[in-house]
């Protein structure tokens, strides 16, 4: 097969054309289908050509992370979407259902939309997070899509385009002004979608800004992206490549620090060769790479491979920063992997791993008071509990408390948690629903945790 280095996407309108999925079972290009009504899918050819092991499909993770799978969608939803596309139903038809079962699958994880979103003088500002005091969220408003869309993706009803959930932003003037007055910002992360899929000039249209208003506060720039797994010649042979890597060097040069938050969710990621070159030709330009990846079932629920994925990033040149634990939207209930479980997964891979590797922080829930670790099992005075501190928290103060909960083997996030030794509330709550109550942005007050 030729290799391509030319883009090609695949979604639902022609997955039936690539090549791989001649070999693929009817039965499961038709649950592609099927769950594909309501879950967004996109992909790309390399992806399909690097990436995905099809010899081993359905069970593949990258086939998983890439596909929509019958079991994402509960099976009451599955079969209305199947019983309407057999009986021949319009597309109008079968977008209605898909669209009311969408808006019943948590679009708005943790309080994202209402809670956070920052002011100037009196005026919303869209496109803009700010909810850790050091770091400003940035989406800018030509980096809302990606090259694909995993299937875990909390940010798929921006991909649908139900366009009043979407954040996004028109100018990067409004973002300079408000670091202008928030001197306590030290870093702001550009999220989507994926900013990479931005040519470099648009980049360049909101990176540049950035730098040219001097902002003292200003230290490091962060750009949340999948493309060096998901699109390695965006940083190889794409036609702005020289442009790109020029942006990141310029970042040093001015005197900033550019990170690149890179999404790896499993350690085949990283074996193809242009994978491997981006990730050269990224470091060289100055800019450091630190890596996450939620903790999914199906996928990477194995400290063996999360000890091979730290130890190949570390020998690439890579940082380990966090593990998370899948968000509560979308298809969590496919991919989530209970607390307790993902703590003993991050140890056990971590204890195999040298210093080099333990950089990395988790198990996490981006959850509504902050960015939660869990700690570990423990029992104190007879009672078993399950121990946690802030990694972040909307409170500053909070952060590096340990505090307790109830032990449950099954809980899957922490509104699932109760107070352990009979108390009644965690040590945060009182404080989290005053904040609640003097933010007049509240839409959803039903997610208080
Ligand atoms: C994770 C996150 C950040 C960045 O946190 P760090 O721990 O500094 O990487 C910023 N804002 C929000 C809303 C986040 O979820
Ligand atoms: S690359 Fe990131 S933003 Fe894009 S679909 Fe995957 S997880 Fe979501």
């Amino acid at each position: 097969m030729a290799d391509s280095n030319r883009y090609k996407a695949y979604s639902l309108a022609n997955f039936r054309g690539i090549p791989q999925m001649a070999g693929v079972p009817e039965a499961i290009k038709f649950d592609i289908e099927v769950v594909g009504q309501v879950l967004p899918f996109k992909t790309n050819n390399f992806v399909v050509e690097h990436l995905i092991d099809w010899a081993d499909v359905p069970d593949d993770p990258l086939f998983v992370l890439n596909f929509p799978q019958r079991g994402m969608l509960p099976p009451h939803h599955y079969d209305e979407i199947a019983g309407l596309i057999k009986g021949g139903a319009s597309p109008a038809t079968v977008r209605e259902a898909a669209d009311r079962i969408r808006l019943q699958l948590n679009p708005h994880p943790a309080g994202q939309i209402s809670h956070n979103i920052p002011t100037l003088e009196g005026e919303a500002l869209d496109g803009m997070q700010h909810k850790y005091r050091e770091t400003v969220l940035f989406f800018p408003s030509q980096g809302q899509t990606c090259h694909a869309y995993c299937s875990f993706c909390f940010r798929w009803p921006q991909f649908v385009g139900m366009s009043e959930l979407k954040f996004a932003s028109r100018e990067v003037d409004r973002l300079v002004a408000y670091l202008q007055t928030h001197p306590q910002v030290t870093d702001v992360l550009f999220t989507g979608g994926d900013p990479l899929i931005m040519s470099a000039r648009h980049l360049a249209d909101y990176i540049e800004p950035l730098l040219d208003a001097d902002l003292p506060s200003l230290r490091h720039i962060r750009i949340g992206t999948k493309a060096l797994s998901y699109w390695p010649y965006k940083f190889l042979s794409d036609d702005d490549t020289d442009d790109l890597l020029a942006l990141f060097r310029k970042v040093g040069e001015r005197g900033k620090h550019l990170a690149l938050m890179a999404h790896f969710n499993h350690p085949s990621e990283l074996e193809p060769a242009p994978v491997r070159d981006a990730i050269d030709r990224v470091r060289q330009t100055g800019a450091v790479i630190r890596t996450q990846s939620p903790l999914l079932r199906h996928i990477n629920d194995d400290p063996a491979l999360w000890q091979e994925m730290w130890g190949r990033q570390v020998l690439l040149g890579c940082v380990p920063y966090y593990m998370f634990v899948a968000r509560d939207t979308g298809a969590q209930h496919y991919f989530a992997v209970p607390l307790v479980r993902a703590w003993e997964i991050f140890r056990e891979a971590y204890q195999r791993v040298s210093g080099l590797c333990r950089t990395v922080r988790g198990p996490s829930m981006s959850a509504n008071p902050g960015k939660v670790q869990v700690l570990g099992v423990s029992e104190v005075r007879g009672e078993k509990v399950i121990e946690m501190r802030f990694i972040q928290g909307r409170n500053p103060d909070w952060v590096h408390r340990p505090f307790f909960a109830r032990y449950d083997e099954a809980a899957t996030w922490l509104n699932e948690l109760k107070p352990a030794f009979g108390e009644a509330r965690f040590f945060y709550q009182d404080e989290l629903e005053q904040f609640y109550r003097e933010n007049i942005e509240i839409r959803h007050a039903e997610d208080y945790e």
